[in-house]
């Protein structure tokens, strides 16, 4: 029989502890001839004992109170064994008024009892030194093999479980997912991925402890804001997952998202510090048949999305916002090698005096050939190169060539009383040797400073103001003159124009556009056309693409403009012809469209 015992509890596992050990029970229950066995695990953690199995099987009530013993619980029946490391005999004793015999016999693993191993019997019985032999062997194959389960759940909950919060970690969230996600079950099945923010920062200002409090205090106001069957995981540094246990669509999940951002804005005290945090969340949801790493990459994006946009720190997953990050994605692996690889092209917009159509200047406009996505405008790609530390290679890409075609042109007779404008973002301000550049492409292009005009934007954040002011006083020695750029739109607007050595200011093209339709734009326009005489300082009106706007803002004052009334960006070899004839032609007179007369 201990042989057979023996290989049975070999291949034994977490799973299928429960009924082989019950079979165990039963063989030696009949052999014997006592009346119920068990098997019960000692947890020295909790001070318990805990029931494994038993033979036969009690109708017990429910909690059951056997199932989890506490050493020193009064009227334990498991009082005298806490130490316990021989088998102990009871002879007859009343045991729920009824007279029992039993024995325990230790499972003892290096000299400690680890679990025990009890048979009862009704009525006086007497075990034999030989019975409590085989007993004792099988105690210890029980020991063992316990010892081995034991190990092998404490690996798995190590290798599924974050060590720091206690939560499953990814491994697990990838099964229970995949589980959530079969064909067949129900749905839609929600992810909400949420981000921490600042974790960085209190590393590194207050130490990895900090942030190890942090991340202990997001897991249990997690877990006390959301249902026991909710999976919650710990899911990378600054990241936790929750899938709720019930199916729930994007709203029902964006609601639930707003709740836990809610709960979690909080703070937690470090050395008598209240060290404050806040999350960011991102939802997507998946329907069962999708596979669970798409719909985590979905919830992911929409958390990048909720870092970023104002959206209340609470983002959902939608197509759009796919293409979008997709597309950025996109840029951020390909702009360098744009830049190097001559995918780049710039396109002329010019501006014209309106009183008689004169080209006073070309502005040099960046885009970029896509082989497969066709031409890219910069408003997509402008943004995503100064985020990656691309602007300089960008600006400096742009600078030379704007200035090798403008010489060019210089050369063949063209463009000589036109300034070539070009646009500098706020980055290139403050880097280091933008200056340095911008007079090499002077030099190297035999170009004279004051041909050249740098149109910056009002939104040089305040930390590089003085930087930016440098930069430009720097420009200012090598005569190049400066624009602000969409005039209106920044703040400090009134302080820049003091401050800064500008030259010209461009009205932006949205008051232009309701120019005609909005009095309070209007007014607007109209005070920045002050303010600009005022200051001494040129003035032009972007976006001009109506008659009307073009007269009004002659009536105001403005007569230097841009838009596609007097037309588009084009290519250099088509801005050509304007720059030859120096002259475009368009109509101030209001288009009746469809007749001709
Ligand atoms: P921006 O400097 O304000 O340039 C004018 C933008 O307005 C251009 O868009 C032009 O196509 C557009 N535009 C001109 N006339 C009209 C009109 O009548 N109606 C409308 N609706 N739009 C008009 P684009 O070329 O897409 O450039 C967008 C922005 O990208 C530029 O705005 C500028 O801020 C930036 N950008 C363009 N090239 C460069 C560059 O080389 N370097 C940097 N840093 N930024 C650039
Ligand atoms: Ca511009
Ligand atoms: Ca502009």
């Amino acid at each position: 029989m201990v042989t057979q015992i023996a290989s049975e509890l070999a291949a034994v596992d977490e799973v299928t502890m429960p009924t082989t050990i019950e079979r165990v029970l039963a063989d030696l229950i009949a052999h014997f001839d006592v009346d119920f066995g068990y098997l019960r695990r000692i947890d020295r953690e909790r001070k318990a004992t805990i029931l494994v199995a038993e033979w036969p099987r009690r109708s017990a009530p429910d909690p059951d109170p056997l199932n989890v013993v506490y050493f020193d619980q009064a009227y334990s029946p498991f009082h005298a064994v806490e130490k316990l490391t021989e088998p102990m005999l009871t002879s007859a004793e009343s045991y729920f008024d009824q007279y029992v015999t039993s024995a325990v016999v230790p499972l003892v693993m290096h000299g400690d009892s680890i679990g025990l191993l009890g048979f009862v019997k009704h009525g006086d019985w007497a075990w034999s030194r030989q019975e409590l032999a085989v007993l004792t062997v099988i105690a210890s194959l029980l020991a063992q093999s316990q010892a081995r389960v034991d190990t092998e759940a404490r690996l798995r909950h190590l290798s599924t479980h974050d060590e720091l919060t206690e939560l499953p970690n990814h491994h697990s969230l990838f099964g229970y997912l995949g589980q959530r996600l079969r064909a067949g079950r129900p749905g839609p099945v929600a992810a909400l991925c949420v981000g921490l923010n600042g974790l960085k920062l209190v590393n590194s200002y207050l130490g990895r402890t900090a942030g190890d409090d942090i991340l202990r205090d997001v897991a249990s106001r997690l877990r006390e804001q959301l249902e026991l069957n909710d999976m919650i995981v710990r899911f990378g540094g600054d990241e936790f997952v929750v899938v709720p246990n019930r199916p729930m669509d994007n709203y029902s999940a964006e609601l639930l998202a707003s709740r836990i951002k809610h709960g979690l804005s909080g703070g937690v005290t470090i050395d008598g510090e209240t060290v404050s945090y806040g999350v960011d969340i991102g939802v997507a949801v998946g329907i069962p048949g999708d596979a669970p790493a798409d719909v985590l990459r979905r919830a992911d994006l929409a958390l990048r999305a909720a870092k970023t946009q104002d959206s209340n720190g609470v983002a959902v997953f939608t197509d759009t916002l796919y293409e979008q990050f997709e597309l950025a994605d996109h840029i951020t692996l390909n702009l360098r090698s744009a830049v190097s690889d001559n995918s780049l092209v710039l396109h002329y917009q010019p501006e014209v005096d309106l009183r008689n159509g004169r080209v006073l200047a070309v502005e040099a406009l960046v885009r970029w050939q896509h082989p497969t996505r066709g031409l890219l405008l910069p408003d997509i790609f402008v943004g995503v190169a100064e985020t990656t530390k691309l602007a300089d290679e960008l600006g400096n890409w742009v600078i030379r060539n704007a200035c090798a075609q403008f010489a060019d042109w210089r050369r063949r007779g063209f463009a000589s009383d036109v300034v070539l404008r070009v646009n500098a973002s706020p980055k290139q301000l403050t880097s280091p040797n933008f200056v340095e550049r911008v007079e090499q492409a002077l030099r190297e292009h035999g170009l004279n400073g004051n041909s050249v005009c740098l149109e910056i934007t009002e939104n040089v954040s305040v930390e590089d103001l003085s930087r930016a002011h440098m930069t430009l006083h720097a420009l200012k020695r090598l005569n190049v003159q400066i624009a602000i750029d969409d005039f209106g739109t920044g703040y400090n607007t009134l302080s820049h124009l003091k401050a800064l050595p500008v030259d010209t200011v461009k009205i932006d093209r949205s008051f232009v556009k309701r120019l005609n339709n909005s009095p309070e734009d209007r007014a607007i326009v109209e005070s920045i056309i002050g303010l600009a005489h005022e200051f001494g300082l040129e003035i032009i009106g972007e976006g001009v693409e109506t008659a009307e706007a073009a007269r009004t803002l002659l009536d105001l004052g403005c007569h230097r403009a841009q838009g596609f009334l007097i037309t588009r960006p084009l290519p250099a070899e088509e801005i050509e012809a304007h720059l030859n004839t120096m002259q475009i032609p368009f109509s101030l007179e209001h288009r009746r469209s469809g007749r001709s007369e």
